[in-house]
């Protein structure tokens, strides 16, 4: 799965830059040119990692920061501010704000795909230590691709395995329906015929979990959640 990397930068330029040397590098990108815009596009697509230049329009990066670390669907996004020496002290508050790394400006190309290699890594690495859920009836065995219900092995299709995996990932977020296609199906935009796939494979998802189905909740006309409080 490639990974998604949002460029929040006012300077087209930079935006030119970061995304030429970000696709060789195999990434796929998003941007936004100011603070607002970078809020809904994170929230609808939850990037992997977003690159957030301080300096903005409109709403600051430090603000944009707080702000996506304030909200459920996209606070465990790793964030990497970029900032210009002048704004030492801001590069602090950034972190202290839940960024998890800072480039100062000018950087080069090398050295921030570098750091976006180690950021995500380390995202990864935290990931791999849940390997096995277990919730209700329901466990998930991340490692040998498997599904029980209540230990009696559940066969799922890839996709679906995948849809599921995704969702719980997701740690309750709700994930648009583009958003699903796009990562498990790799569509670009979704058509009407598209977005259906996603309702298929839920509906036989949740036939196959029996009474665990109701923990993948169904948001109107948007996507999809799973929730793993226990009730
Ligand atoms: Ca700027």
């Amino acid at each position: 799965m490639r990974e998604t990397i949002l460029i929040v930068e006012d300077e087209k330029d930079i935006i030119k830059m970061l995304e030429y040397n970000l696709k060789r590098e195999g990434f796929k990108t998003l941007s936004a040119t100011d603070g607002e815009a970078a809020l809904e596009v994170a929230a609808r697509y939850c990037p992997d990692l977003i690159l957030l230049d301080l300096m903005l329009p409109g709403i600051d990066g430090l603000e944009v920061c707080k702000n996506l670390k304030a909200n459920t669907k996209t606070a465990h996004i790793p964030v990497i501010i970029l900032t210009a020496k002048s704004q030492e002290s801001d590069k602090i508050v950034g972190l202290e704000l839940g960024a998890d790394d800072y480039v100062t400006k000018p950087f080069s190309p090398r050295e921030l795909i570098a750091r976006i290699k180690a950021v995500l890594r380390r995202v990864k690495e935290k990931d791999k230590l849940s390997e096995v859920l277990k919730i209700g009836d329901l466990t998930v065995d991340f490692s040998k691709i498997q599904v029980y219900i209540k230990n009696k092995p559940v066969e799922l299709t890839a996709k679906e395995f995948e849809l599921l995996k995704t969702l719980i990932k997701a740690k309750g977020r709700v994930l648009s329906r583009d958003y699903l296609l796009d990562n498990i199906w790799g569509f670009d935009h979704a058509m009407e015929i598209q977005t259906r796939t996603v309702d298929v494979h839920i509906r036989t998802l949740r036939k196959k979990l029996k009474g665990e189905a109701r923990r993948i909740i169904t948001v109107k006309n948007y996507g999809y959640r799973f929730e793993a409080e226990e009730d």
